[in-house]
């Protein structure tokens, strides 16, 4: 038996990876194995005899910094079968561009290989998944550093000019996560692991929302095991500094979680929430003055601690949320069509909205069932909101006090940057969250002016 959420979770799914999940829909992996302990590396050569042949040929993805952490080590125990490599640059950090995948992807056909194998992080995992789906050939991992949960997830995040997009690739098959290595990653990234995890509390409440009043699909168990995993792994930081080790190995069980959650239910709904289309915004919109401080992760902290702010004054008061149905609906009626909103500074931003848009049509009626739940079901709203934010608001002090960034200052963002994708946040994504619940209450406007006056505390 093991003690590894993901492991349970895997279990779960039959040999040809498929589940019949109790939320009455079946999810599927790709993923065969993952491998997460001490000394896991060193089976690398075994098991890729074991499962390709011993004349098989690889193609090894890794950048000057992960060269160093694992890939070299990964090319002398594979000496024994056909190698070819790239190795990106450390600078500029590689990101994950349509036309660096394309041109990674032609060096990779070249030489036709039976495996794909990446060497990094998030990016380089990323990379990996797309390449592996372009070539057509299977790919692992070795993973360099529990700071993201892309390695277990279905999809990679690309960056576009003018937005992000997550795009379906070829999982991954079998991911290495030594601890050995893992724990000789930057501090900083070490942080972002855990700033990502922020996030499985909104998330889980905005998800559990939006089943509430607009119906969605939710699925209860991957919700539960996600929330359930961060938790866990931030309990473990708490007590880092007794047992590092013991807080790498629940961080990157809880990464790994996430990840198969998200890629069990082709979606991201249990990992990533309003926080995650916020970072997404600063990332593309270049708002982040400290390159050394553009990490997913950190990001995703930053905005989780900002939202807090945010949703626990919303979520303060269950009288607040009080309105009469038909008044709501002639405001909501009156509103400008969100086209003509647009500030400037927005404009590079409107294609995507307008495609996120194109696909929410919510007429009178919808509105009077979302408003009519709403007041039936505000007791329970505001006491699930009142749980999860006082333990979200627990985990910024644990992480606080291990000097993670959470101040404007740390990232050099502009006060008004920051603030931009949050006033827009409804039109940035389709999904139904806490800012659509405080729009059709009436109450965004006081929340995103609240915002403005508490910037002076994180700056
Ligand atoms: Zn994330
Ligand atoms: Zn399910």
């Amino acid at each position: 038996m093991s003690d590894f959420f993901f492991e349970s979770y895997l279990r779960k799914y039959s040999a040809d990876g498929t589940l019949d999940c109790g939320c009455g829909r079946q999810h599927s992996l790709g993923a065969k194995r993952v491998l997460l302990g001490d000394g896991v590396l060193e089976g690398l050569p075994d098991l890729a005899a074991q499962m390709y042949g011993s004349g098989s040929s690889f193609w090894i993805l890794s950048d000057e910094n992960t060269e160093t952490a694992a890939a070299a080590r990964c090319k002398e125990l594979l000496s024994r079968f056909h190698l070819s490599e790239v190795v990106l640059p450390a600078r500029p950090r590689p990101r994950t561009t349509p036309e660096l995948i394309q041109a990674l992807a032609a060096d990779a056909g070249g030489v036709s290989p039976d495996l794909i194998l990446g060497v990094g992080g998030g990016t380089i995992s990323d990379i990996g998944k797309m390449v592996s789906k372009i070539v057509g050939v299977p790919n692992w991992c070795v993973a360099t550093a529990p700071s993201v949960d892309a390695y277990s997830s279905g999809t990679s995040a690309l960056k576009l000019k003018g937005g992000h997009r997550t795009e379906a690739c070829t999982p991954t098959e079998v991911i290495f996560a030594e601890l050995a290595v893992l724990e000789q990653a930057p501090e900083k990234l070490f942080l972002s692991g855990i700033g990502d995890l922020l996030a499985k509390y909104l998330s889980y409440l905005d998800w559990s929302l939006s089943a509430l009043i607009t119906g969605e699909y939710i699925c209860g168990e991957a919700a539960q095991l996600c929330l359930d995993s961060a938790r866990q792994a931030i309990q473990a930081v708490k007590a880092q500094t007794a047992d590092r080790k013991a807080a790498i190995r629940s961080l990157t069980d809880a990464i790994l979680t996430s990840g198969f959650a998200m890629q069990g239910l082709t979606d991201s709904r249990p990992a990533s929430s309003a926080e995650h289309t916020v970072a997404h915004f600063w990332e593309i919109a270049a708002a982040v003055g400290d390159p050394a401080f553009e990490l997913h992760g950190l990001l995703v902290g930053l905005s989780c601690r900002i939202l807090l702010e945010g949703y626990s004054e919303f979520y303060r008061d269950p009288a607040a949320l009080e309105f009469a149905v038909d008044e709501r609906l002639l405001a909501l009626a009156a509103e400008p069509p969100w086209e003509q909103t647009l500030v400037p500074e927005m404009e590079p931003f409107r294609g995507q909205m307008k495609e996120e848009m194109s696909e929410s049509v919510i007429d009178a009626e919808i509105y009077r069932l979302r408003l009519e739940r709403i007041q039936n079901n505000v007791g329970s709203i505001t006491e699930l909101a009142r749980r999860l934010l006082e333990e979200l608001e627990g985990a910024v002090s644990i992480l606080s006090s291990l000097s993670f960034p959470f101040r404007l200052s740390d990232f050099r963002i502009d006060p008004q940057q920051m603030l931009m994708p949050i006033r827009y946040i409804r039109f940035l994504r389709n999904r139904y969250r806490t800012f659509n619940l405080m729009h059709e209450v009436g109450l965004e406007k006081k929340i995103l002016r609240h915002l403005e006056e508490q910037l002076s505390l994180l700056r």
